[in-house]
């Protein structure tokens, strides 16, 4: 007796035909719209302050940008054909998990790649500064505008060409006395976050650039005295305040290393000391946490 297949049965069996060829049959285009781009974000775990090192590879797609946090970061395109990124992790952000998407586009098509990193906890000490009346004022002075939105503007100035390469050197050989991320207090009242790291010197000492850039700006202010604005490129910006003396002009090309001023402790100071502070896309982040930064940047 002849057994009888079921129609069910033999619909299924299609089917399964059907998905086995689809599976083993991958064209080559459709394989590089499933995998054609490659992100690899360090250190996976990053510390309040931190930098987010994003390298993506992607032959055969045009990276158009990467988003995380509720907040877009441009990509640059490096002469060996992959693409980079960089994510300044602000001190006050709410530690947890985070997903950085990739947006790129393959063959006309747009496609987005997920990965995940951790933004780490960390805590910030308090410092309680006393100043005199006439100290204090200078910091409501009308000219502070002018001189924060002069600074603001040169440190959110973006320039696409990467001029900088490796770590990030201090600039000055001296002691931090004022970590970054110290919670200030003026006169009982809180002022704000220090941005940056202050390192004590005499006046006098050379202040060299972390690394290669253009200087941008400098000025001669009130409050934050002389200033020196160098644009490193790629989205990092560095800044260098209460310098002694200047020794590059707007637009010049420095070398890392090169001496570009003076320790001082010119506006608002209370001693001899660099105010360094290093933007990545205008975040402030740590800047002795770009001595060492991962390799093949
Ligand atoms: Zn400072």
């Amino acid at each position: 007796m002849r057994t009888r297949l079921s129609p069910t049965l033999v619909l299924l069996a299609l089917v399964l035909v059907a998905l086995l060829a689809a599976l083993t049959d991958v064209p080559a285009r459709l394989r590089a719209e499933l995998a054609p781009v490659t992100v690899r974000v360090e250190p996976a775990s990053v510390p309040l302050g931190g930098t987010v090192f994003v390298a993506i590879t992607a032959p055969e797609a045009t990276v158009l940008c990467v988003q995380t946090g509720g907040k877009q970061y441009p990509v640059t395109r490096q002469p060996d054909g992959r693409w980079k990124a960089l994510v300044g992790v602000w001190m006050e952000e709410l530690p947890g998990p985070r997903i950085m998407r990739t947006y790129a586009e393959v063959n006309g098509k747009k496609i987005s790649v997920d990965v995940h990193y951790t933004v780490e906890k960390r805590t910030f000490p308090i410092q309680r500064l006393r100043m005199t009346k006439e100290q204090d004022a200078q910091y409501e002075a009308p000219s502070v505008q002018e001189e924060y939105r002069l600074i603001r503007a040169a440190i959110n100035h973006h320039d696409a060409e990467q001029a900088w390469q490796g770590a990030f050197a201090l600039p000055v050989d001296g002691r931090i006395s004022t970590r970054y991320g110290v919670q200030r207090y003026r006169n009982g009242k809180k002022v704000g976050v220090h941005k940056g790291i202050d390192i004590a010197a005499p006046t006098g000492s050379p202040i060299r650039a972390a690394n290669a850039g253009t200087v941008t700006l400098r000025r001669d202010f009130g409050l934050h005295g002389r200033t020196i604005v160098v644009n490193h490129g790629s989205g990092v910006v560095g800044l260098y305040l209460h310098l002694h003396d200047f020794d590059v002009a707007e637009g010049d090309l420095v070398k890392a290393g090169q001496v570009i001023g003076s320790v001082g402790s010119t506006g608002v100071a209370t001693g001899p000391h660099l105010h360094y502070a290093l933007y990545v896309h205008g975040t402030a982040i740590d800047p002795v946490l770009w001595k060492t930064i991962p390799s093949g940047w």
